[in-house]
Order: structure tokens, then C-alpha cells, then sequence
């Protein structure tokens, strides 16, 4: 058994530099005898490995030191209401900007603890375009304004940050996250699940403005609370100990590779590949993202006969390449294209493609 070209979603492909590290490190980890996952978080080398992983962070996405950095749990679905939790008081209202699926998921998990203002939404337009910046309805008194920056499912990404004035911009990167570089000083919050770009589920990173800490109000257990985890540095209860080793592998694995502009270049190489075969295709492919829009992690297509998705599915298997089945919600192919994903990788499904397309005719 070898491995295939993964192109799963998430969890999603890890880099493999990572997993033989992290093979030949199992069983005894630093020359200490027992594995990472076997060791106190309290310990000396494991707050070294937690230290290490936030520096080496803070040098690729060029984090302020205003903000703070927290390794957390819970997945991105569990932020979705903890952030108004710490951001927002009792009736305090927050804009949503929703353009995929889980922006609309954000929203409606806030919605118990703040007066939620749908300040522009694609929905109605099936979330194939962006919903131009003149019809959105930013309200003032908003706390933050939350936004995805690119729809995993949708595959749907805004090619720049929204200007919201002082409003703090919040957002869901759980699948843009170090596909290259962002200047976080436009934000006062960012989180991502860590499961399609850094490392195994069960983590979360989170990058707040430190004055944004202060905002929670309401009463709420500490656990819920960020200020008390900053304070804490992560270390309130347990962390997820093996997911926090592999991000942190995971990071000295991109800076090895030139850091989050060379990522950049990278990954945006990778999709015009894949746009540019789905394109050339001649309509035997499609994707129907307005192009100023489509997602470059995440590219859903469809063949031009969908009784043929089921040959296409196991003929891509057999061809070595992984998870091209699209989300039920929009049907079809997806193919994501993560840092862990190499040119090869998308070279290889392109050449499927033309084969398959040549083959069914
Ligand atoms: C995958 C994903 C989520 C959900 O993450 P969980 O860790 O499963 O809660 C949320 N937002 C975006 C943008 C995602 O890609």
C-alpha cells in the first residue's frame, strides 16, 4: 500500500515530511523515553514544543504582538458561538456576511447570544458570486463583522480582505489558513479548525487582538472564556497535546519550504492548472464560481453528465487519486488543493481528467 493523491477536504492531506517525522519521533520523543502524547503538558519539553509552535506561527503570518495566540479545541463549530460569547454582551448585535455554507452555519450558531445582522448574503444567488461590496448593509452598532474567506463546500473565496472600517473584521480561516501570507493587523479575530491546513482535527487556532479579550461580559465559565486561556497560555485544562506537536511540525515544515509567499505562488499555480482544464474542457467539466470568486483551496466541478460521476469516482481511485467526491450539498467533484498538496498531485488529476473525458467521450 502506498499513498495516493489526497484531495479530501478535511481532514486533508498532511504534508509527508511531517508524518515521517512524526513516525520516527512515536515511540520515543526527544530521546525522553515515551512518546509526545504520553508526556505532561506541564513538562519542560512539551511547553518548549507549545512555545516553539506559536513562534514559529507568529513568524509566518507575521503576527503583531498585540495579539494573542491560542491553541484550543472544540473545532471551528464550537467558535461559532464562542465568539459573540466573549465579543458581544447581552443585546449586543454583530454583522454576518454570508457567503457558503458555513457562514450560514456562523450565523446561526450565534444567534443565542447576539442579535445576528445578516448584512449581505449570496444565498439567494445560490453562493456563486460574492455579494457585491455596494449592496452590503454594515450596521454601525455591530460589535465585529464575521466573515469566511473562503467556503470550503462552495468553494467560494474573497481575493482580498473587506474594508469595515473600525468595526473588529472576524474570520472563519479554517480552510485559507497559511495558503499565504495575510496581514492579520486588518483583523481582530481569526480561527481556523486544524484539520485542513495545519494539522489533525481536534485543534483550533485562534488570533485575537488582545483588546478584544477585555469584551467578555457575560457570566460564563472559564473554559468558554479566551482571556482566561491567553492567560493560561492554552494551558486552562488539557491541550490537545499530538494535535499542537503536528502543527507545530507542520509549521517548520512551511517555513522550510519559503514560508507563506512561496505557498502563495504555489497553491495559486495549482488552481490555475486545475481552472485551466476544467475550462479548456470544453463543457465536459465545469465549475460555475463567477472567476472572480472561485476558491483556490477548494474547486468544486461537475461532469456534463452526471450518470457518469459514479465511473468518474472509481476510475479517479483507481488512478491513484483520493476523496475527488463532492459535498452532498452541491453534488459533483471537489478537489482541494492544501498546502500538503503538491503540483504533482493536481498534474496528475488534470491528466486523469483529459484521459477520462478522451475515454467517455
Ligand atoms: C471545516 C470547516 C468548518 C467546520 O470545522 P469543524 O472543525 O468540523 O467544526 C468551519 N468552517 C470552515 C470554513 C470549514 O472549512
Amino acid at each position: 500500500m502506498s499513498r495516493l493523491w489526497n484531495f479530501s477536504a478535511g481532514p486533508a492531506a498532511l504534508p509527508q515530511a511531517v508524518l515521517e517525522r512524526a513516525q520516527r519521533e512515536l515511540l520515543d520523543w526527544q530521546g525522553c523515553g515515551a512518546s509526545v502524547m504520553e508526556l505532561s503538558h506541564r513538562g519542560k519539553l512539551f511547553v518548549g514544543l507549545a512555545e516553539q509552535a506559536e513562534a514559529d506561527l507568529r513568524e509566518l503570518l507575521a503576527i503583531p504582538a498585540n495579539y494573542a495566540v491560542l491553541f484550543l479545541q472544540g473545532g471551528a463549530t464550537q467558535h461559532f458561538a464562542q465568539i459573540p460569547m466573549n465579543l458581544a454582551g447581552e443585546g449586543d448585535r454583530a454583522d454576518y456576511i454570508v457567503t457558503g455554507h458555513w457562514g450560514e452555519k456562523a450565523a446561526s450558531e450565534a444567534a443565542p447570544y447576539v442579535k445576528v445582522n445578516l448584512a449581505a448574503s449570496s444565498k439567494g444567488e445560490h453562493y456563486l458570486r460574492l455579494p457585491p461590496r455596494d449592496t452590503w448593509q454594515l450596521d454601525p452598532r455591530a460589535t465585529y463583522v464575521h466573515y469566511t474567506p473562503n467556503e470550503t463546500i462552495h468553494g467560494v473565496e474573497f481575493h482580498d480582505v473587506p474594508d469595515v472600517g473600525d468595526v473588529p473584521l472576524v474570520a472563519d480561516m479554517s480552510s485559507d489558513i497559511l495558503s499565504g501570507p495575510v496581514d492579520v493587523s486588518r483583523f481582530g479575530l481569526i480561527y481556523a479548525g486544524a484539520q485542513k491546513n495545519i494539522g489533525p482535527s481536534g485543534l483550533v487556532v485562534l488570533i485575537i487582538r488582545r483588546d478584544l479579550l477585555e469584551r467578555a461580559s457575560r457570566p460564563m465559565a472559564r473554559i468558554f472564556r479566551y482571556a482566561d486561556h491567553a492567560a493560561n497560555d492554552s494551558m486552562l485544562n488539557t491541550p490537545n497535546t499530538w494535535g499542537w506537536y503536528l502543527a507545530g511540525l507542520t509549521f517548520q515544515w512551511l517555513r522550510q519550504q519559503g514560508g507563506l509567499a512561496a505557498m502563495r505562488e504555489r497553491n495559486h499555480a495549482k488552481a490555475s492548472l486545475l481552472y485551466g482544464a476544467i475550462d479548456g474542457s470544453g463543457g465536459y467539466y465545469r465549475n460555475p464560481i463567477d472567476p472572480a470568486a472561485r476558491s483556490r483551496t477548494n474547486v468544486p466541478f461537475t461532469l456534463h453528465d452526471g450518470n457518469l460521476d459514479a465511473d468518474f469516482l472509481r476510475e479517479s481511485e483507481a488512478a491513484g487519486l483520493l476523496a475527488l467526491k463532492g459535498h452532498k450539498a452541491i453534488g459533483g467533484m471537489r478537489a482541494s488543493l492544501y498546502n500538503a498538496v503538491p503540483l504533482d498531485a493536481v498534474r496528475a488529476l488534470v491528466d486523469f481528467m483529459a484521459d477520462f473525458a478522451k475515454r467517455h467521450g
